[in-house]
């Protein structure tokens, strides 16, 4: 187990992606909090999966739109928990549109859940990482190759992730806390399903052919939160089976 001992935030963890990191952590014997927007049952669902492993873990309701309640969210996580050694910024939400067509209110909701949220939980998260600390943020392969401009404002979003994972690795590298991006490509989640519409299309940029699985992140973010990792920071990481390649 190479994270025994340690207490992690996931965001955005009662399905698809953020729940298998969770899993994954705990797996390595992670204490995990989580948090959620509506999903209630499904993130009761991953806190019990954890528990069953003989882990601490617990649930956070927290609308990642909201500032205050993603501070909060960090402050009820040291409280479950004990502290924080692992942050893993994960929430994100998808909007398609060209500007011609995209909503003020999608351009606010990307920009609030998937730029301000890790951001401002990063801020909350300072304050508790000590030696060895770790932050992990979900970004996309879209930052680098933009297939389509109906994603456009999502790419700008996920793209703010990297200039952002670099300046934060500079500057708490003296504290010894590595902070990282991991960049997906298509995994089958509800965001993405191997099944919908423009699956097919998506394949065809794949050096793989194939939509990656939830493990295939969580098995990333699980060994950048490892000590295996830990002289890797300020860095990015593409898992996206070759489709930028
Ligand atoms: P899903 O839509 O399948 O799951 C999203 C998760 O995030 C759910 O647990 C959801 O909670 C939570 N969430 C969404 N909005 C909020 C919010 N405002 N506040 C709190 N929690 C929220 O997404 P994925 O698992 O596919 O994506 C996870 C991350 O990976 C995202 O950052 C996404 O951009 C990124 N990514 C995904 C790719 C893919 O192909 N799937 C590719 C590249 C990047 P609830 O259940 O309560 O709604």
């Amino acid at each position: 187990m190479t994270l025994a001992g340690k207490r992690a935030l996931v965001t955005g963890a009662s399905r698809g992606i953020g729940a298998a990191i969770a899993k994954a952590l705990a797996a390595e014997g992670a204490d995990v909090a989580i948090t959620y927007e509506k999903s209630a049952d499904s993130a009761a669902r991953v806190v019990d999966a954890i528990k069953a492993g003989g882990r601490k873990a617990v649930a956070i309701q927290a609308d990642s739109a909201d500032v205050a309640a993603v501070q909060a969210s960090v402050e009820k996580t040291v409280a479950a928990l004990g502290g924080l050694d692992i942050l893993v910024n994960n929430a994100g939400i998808l909007r398609l549109g060209g500007l011609n067509d995209i909503s003020l209110g999608d351009i606010d909701a990307l920009l609030n859940v998937n730029v301000r949220s890790p951001i401002v939980a990063s801020k909350a998260a300072l304050r508790h990482l000590g030696k060895g600390g770790r932050i992990i943020t979900i970004g996309s392969d879209f930052a680098d190759r933009v297939p389509s401009p109906v994603l456009g404002v999502y790419a700008a979003s996920k793209s703010a992730l990297a200039a952002f994972t670099k300046a934060l690795a500079r500057e708490v590298g003296p504290r010894d806390v590595t902070v990282n991006l991991i960049q997906p490509g298509s995994i089958d989640t509800d965001m993405n399903p191997a099944s919908g519409p423009t699956a097919e299309t998506l394949k065809q940029f794949m050096a793989l052919g194939r939509y990656g699985a939830t493990d295939d992140i969580a098995n990333a973010v699980a060994f950048l939160a490892s000590a295996k990792a830990k002289y890797i920071t300020g860095s990015t990481l593409t898992v996206d089976g070759g489709a930028n390649a």
